[in-house]
């Protein structure tokens, strides 16, 4: 009996040894598992900490890419309004040279009145300088302009006169068509007058080398009040580019390109539309339209 009795305590001593020795080597597979996973963590983790300091380091990229933008959108803000400022003055500061000329002249012939009158024509440029400075200024507080009624027909007679010291110095034959009644728009006179003299200046420059350069200038009433200025020169090369700032094909120091980009955003301002072609025998053709003021005696008349 004792003999079987120790046989079978072996037994389960067996048994009991066999069941460690399973459990154990199942243990040792567990953690080699896990140590093999928790190394992969650390390596993810690792990537993910670098991956992280890697944001880090683009997003301060970028804060000072933009801060920059910033600063250079600033400056060419800066430039574009400086080049505006000196595009729009240059055509008086021209006419004014030429007037002080004639009036020195005038004056060594003692020709006085007549030089009086050229101060005169000088007096009203300075102060046509001051409206201009005056409305780049409010370009900060835009939409506060105050419109009142425009004759057109007036105000493309002193753009020609704004011209003349231009149109004297070459033949250039200019044909205007205007109807019989005052054809009123409401704005701001001096703008409009900036965009005929950019529209009449284009196309006098387009006509240099014309032989029998003609501009043609025709006003019209209609659903809007529409003036249509037509030369006989080449024609528009890049009808797609001609508005945006900085367009010009002209020589450097003739043209800046921003005698149009600043005339259709006038013409927007007054809810209007400044359009271009070429026209069907040569030439360019612009057009502006601006929303017509009613008479109002027709008004009246209607009601
Ligand atoms: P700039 O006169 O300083 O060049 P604009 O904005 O007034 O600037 O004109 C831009 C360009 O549009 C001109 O350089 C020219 O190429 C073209 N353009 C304007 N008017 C005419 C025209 N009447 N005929 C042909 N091309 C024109």
């Amino acid at each position: 009996v004792n003999g079987v009795l120790a046989l079978e305590v072996m037994g389960f001593a067996i048994l009991l040894a066999l069941a460690f020795y399973f459990l154990s080597r199942r243990t040792a597979g567990r953690l080699a598992i896990f140590q093999r996973e928790s190394a992969k963590l650390r390596a993810l983790n690792l990537a993910l900490q670098r991956e992280i300091a890697e944001r880090k380091r683009v997003q301060q990229t970028l804060a000072v890419a933009e801060q920059t933008l910033e600063q250079s959108s600033k400056l060419a803000a800066l430039g574009e309004m400086s080049a505006a400022v000196s595009h729009e003055l240059n055509q008086p500061l021209a006419a004014m040279k030429t007037y002080l000329a004639g009036a020195r002249l005038l004056l060594k012939r003692n020709r006085q009145d007549e030089a009086l009158s050229s101060f005169g024509r000088i007096d009203d440029l300075i102060e046509r300088m001051g409206a201009i400075t005056r409305q780049l200024k409010s370009y900060a507080r835009k939409g506060q302009e105050a419109f009142s009624p425009v004759d057109m027909g007036a105000a493309l007679a002193s753009s020609l006169s704004m011209m003349e010291p231009q149109l004297r110095q070459r033949q250039v034959q200019i044909s205007r068509i205007l109807p019989d009644n005052p054809v009123m728009v409401m704005g701001d006179r001096m703008r409009i007058e900036q965009v005929m003299v950019n529209l009449l200046r284009n196309a006098l420059d387009a006509t240099k080398s014309e032989r029998n350069p003609q501009v043609d200038i025709i006003l019209s009433a209609g659903e809007t009040a529409t003036l249509t200025v037509r030369d006989n020169g080449p024609g528009i090369e890049d009808l797609d580019a001609l508005f945006e700032p900085f367009y010009t094909t002209k020589q450097p120091g003739d043209g800046v390109g921003l005698g149009l980009a600043i005339s259709s955003g006038i013409v927007n301002d007054l809810g209007g539309r400044l359009m271009a072609r070429n026209g069907q025998n040569g030439g360019a053709v612009f057009e502006m339209q601006l929303p017509i003021l009613a008479d109002e005696t027709k008004i009246e008349a209607a009601e």
